[in-house]
């Protein structure tokens, strides 16, 4: 019911938690996080429960195993699959490369999932969520039209989803880069001073920065330490609309 990314100079794995933090009073079942360590590592903790079980979860395998500059972080209200550790979110393709959270339903999730077993793709959630993962994972792998290319192989997938999403997706190819998209489904970039951050609510980083943006329907965004650029699902630059969060906190 949260999701936060980041792109800086902080450590991401404090301000996703955060992030996540401000998020609370949404309501969750669950949470996870992955950070990349700019060196094509790509670790990822989630858990069933409240925040603290996935903070005594991250101090169990050692906080230092997630240092990093950029990352995500996502809270739960399971729609698809019970609330337990592997329904969570970050969902990953096979290879583990690839970084994918959610919030929303996809409606078609059922034909995408047969699809991905007929080609031999083993899930192992009951997520909606995960058949994004190992999709954006094809394109990025396997498809000539997108190969290499995260945003473009993002775009080609959301072009199939049916449903209501906020997605944001990672990998570990690009530690410098997140990419998030949206249909029916709220998303806002933060924009700061050499960090930039994308989320379902501006809650999620209003402590580093006011200068807000919000995406519209069918846009997806990349961002990088320097900023973001806004484009609809087919590649054509977009606008997204600037504002200035005038909350105290
Ligand atoms: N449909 C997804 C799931 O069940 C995302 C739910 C959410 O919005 O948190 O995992």
């Amino acid at each position: 019911c949260g999701i936060v990314g980041y792109v800086g100079h902080r450590d991401a794995l404090d301000v996703v938690l955060g992030g996540l933090r401000r998020m609370e009073y949404r309501g969750y079942d669950s949470a996870g996080v992955a950070v990349l360590d700019g060196a094509g590592g790509l670790t990822v903790e989630r858990k069933a429960g409240r925040l603290a079980n996935l903070e005594g979860a991250l101090d169990e395998v050692g906080r230092s195993r997630f240092a990093g500059r950029s990352g995500m972080g996502h809270t739960r209200w399971a729609t698809h699959g019970p609330p337990v550790d592997r329904n969570s979110h970050p969902h990953r393709d096979a290879a583990e490369r690839v970084a994918v959270v959610h919030n929303g339903i996809i409606e078609n999730f059922a034909q995408l999932r047969a699809e991905l077993e007929a080609n031999g793709v083993e899930l192992e959630s009951d997520t909606d969520t995960e058949t994004a993962a190992h999709l954006i994972a094809r394109a990025y792998d396997k498809d000539p039209d997108t190969a290499g290319d995260l945003p473009a192989s993002v775009r080609a997938v959301c072009r199939r989803l049916e449903g209501a999403f906020t997605l944001v997706v990672t990998h570990a190819d690009h530690p410098d880069l997140i990419v998030a998209a949206r249909r029916s489904s709220p998303l806002v970039v933060g924009v700061g001073e050499g960090e930039t951050f994308v989320a379902s609510d501006v809650a999620a980083f209003i402590e580093h920065t006011r200068e807000a943006v919000e995406l519209g329907q069918d846009q997806l965004v990349t961002i990088t330490r320097e900023g973001y650029e806004v484009s609809d699902f087919h590649g054509e630059l977009a606008q997204g609309k600037p504002f200035t969060v005038d909350w105290d906190l």
